[in-house]
């Protein structure tokens, strides 16, 4: 195990240790919920080609204060069991941030996606799925995985269906996996929900104009400044969804190939479609590219977004920290280490177990959806653009006045399942920040976000824990 990696939990440990102070809670429940209940390693063989390969693979439960537990699996060649561990833990703070039910978990598999065509990853990812089913690892109310770095729907949908052939007939057998493609159960609004969700966190921290001036800000996300670390899923949809909704402007973003820069901003739609016909970032119309890949660490801007993978804002380079902000879109981006340069540099920075939970709020509106075996708004959809209609033709009769068919249209929609995922994502992301915030606010000792993060994730499960008998 490679020393950075190793850090990853030992970061987590040491962030949840710092909070834990705060708390007042007793000493053994604490350890209860700080530890890893259960890990599971794995090794298969996956016929590639004329010869077989063995394949290393984990799935880590972190916690069973709620059931199932939650989380995605990551499929690269740098999973190891710290890091899964690491993930599976932020699992549980970010469920108890957001108030969604269940205990924290996450799978890692060690490949390379890129490394195999994809019949060979159907394999891997059914074999993977057959060793979860046979020791209990997987289930509608056990273990729920869902998409990750280096997975999405397409993984998803084999999970589902391995987990279909092996437990036939199972009423509820299509909530085992979230984060499937809509025509085979999954939910609209997922695919973009972490993104999404980063964006509404963002534009609630930003709204307060009180809270902006201290940070020295403007308030508002319309006109910052972004950098984005990161072009996958997470990365592209914070950039895109901040700039169509939110008005702000991306002026870099830094990915394998290299880091690229428009001062003026960059269509990150294009950008990806460019990418994908180019294979690289670099080159793209109006940019330029920095020397280094890693000069994206040290770019002025207002908000630095690292949507990538853990440990990337270090020691080595936190100094180097031109952004008022660091929002972070990955999981664990930011070392503990290089936490504590920076809070002494006064960067604000928004933690990943509260500003990514939009993957995992959406998922658990997919989860319901699964069991409830109903889509959203099929029920009331048509009787509300009905009542609404009335109201406008009420409207119409009073005043003598007839409404334009745009604004008919507009006024009596009912709504669709992604405008209720949508509007419950941003419930859950304006909500959770509040109870961040307040607590940030009323402990005079809790003097950063992610600790007022950790304080209440703790309390909230420990609040499980006690309900249920476990630490009278
Ligand atoms: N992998 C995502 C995360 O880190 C989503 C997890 C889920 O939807 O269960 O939060």
């Amino acid at each position: 195990m490679s020393e950075k990696q190793a850090s990853f939990y030992a970061s987590v440990e040491r962030n949840f240790e710092k909070a834990a102070s705060h708390t007042g809670l007793p000493k053994g429940l604490l350890e209860q919920i700080k530890v890893c209940n259960s890990i599971y390693q794995m090794n298969f063989p996956v016929k590639i080609g004329n010869s077989y390969q063995v394949i290393e693979a984990y799935r880590v439960q972190h916690s069973h204060h709620r059931l199932p537990t939650k989380g995605g699996i990551r499929f690269s060649h740098l999973v190891n069991q710290d890091e899964v561990m690491a993930l599976a833990s932020l699992m549980t703070y970010k469920c108890a941030l957001v108030d969604v039910p269940f205990g924290g978990a996450k799978g890692g598999v060690k490949v390379s996606p890129r490394a195999y065509n994809e019949e060979q990853l159907e394999k891997i990812t059914r074999r993977y799925t057959v060793e979860l089913v046979r020791k209990n690892f997987i289930g509608p109310g056990v273990d729920v995985p869902a998409p990750d770095y280096g997975t999405g729907s397409r993984e998803m949908a084999w999970i589902l269906d391995t987990y279909q052939q092996l437990n036939n007939g199972e009423l509820d057998s299509a909530a085992c996996v979230t984060g499937k493609p809509v025509n085979q159960n999954g939910i609209r609004g997922r695919t973009e929900a972490t993104g999404r969700g980063v964006f509404y966190g963002l534009k609630e921290m930003l709204s307060n104009e009180k809270d902006c001036k201290e940070m020295g800000l403007k308030p508002g996300i319309g006109g910052k400044t972004m950098v984005i670390q990161g072009l996958g899923n997470v990365g592209s949809y914070t950039g895109s969804i901040s700039i169509e909704e939110g008005g702000a402007k991306v002026i870099a973003v830094s990915e394998i190939e290299g880091t690229i820069v428009d001062e003026n901003g960059i269509d990150i739609n294009k950008l990806i479609k460019y990418r994908k016909s180019k294979g690289t970032i670099i080159g793209f119309p109006g940019t330029k590219k920095t020397a280094k890949r890693e000069d994206w660490v040290g770019l002025k801007c207002d908000i630095l977004v690292p949507a990538a993978l853990e440990s990337q804002i270090t020691k080595a380079n936190a100094k180097k920290v031109k952004a008022k902000i660091i929002a972070e879109a990955a999981n664990g981006p930011v070392t503990a280490d290089a936490e504590e340069i920076l809070l002494k540099k006064g960067v604000i920075i928004v933690p990943d177990m509260y500003l990514n939970a939009g993957g995992v709020t959406v998922s658990y509106f997919e989860w319901l959806k699964n069991l409830s075996h109903v889509r959203y708004g099929r029920i009331e959809k048509r009787f509300d653009e009905r009542a609404y209609s009335n109201l406008v033709n009420l409207v119409e009769k009073m005043t003598g006045k007839k409404v334009g068919q745009k604004e008919r249209d507009y006024l009596t929609r009912g709504a669709d399942e992604v405008d209720l995922v949508r509007s419950g994502l941003e419930e859950t992301m304006i909500t959770a920040y509040q109870q961040i915030r307040d607590i940030y606010k009323r402990k005079k000792k809790v003097n950063d976000l992610r600790t007022a993060a950790f304080v209440n994730a703790i309390n909230k499960v420990a609040s499980d824990y006690t309900t249920l008998g476990i630490f009278p």
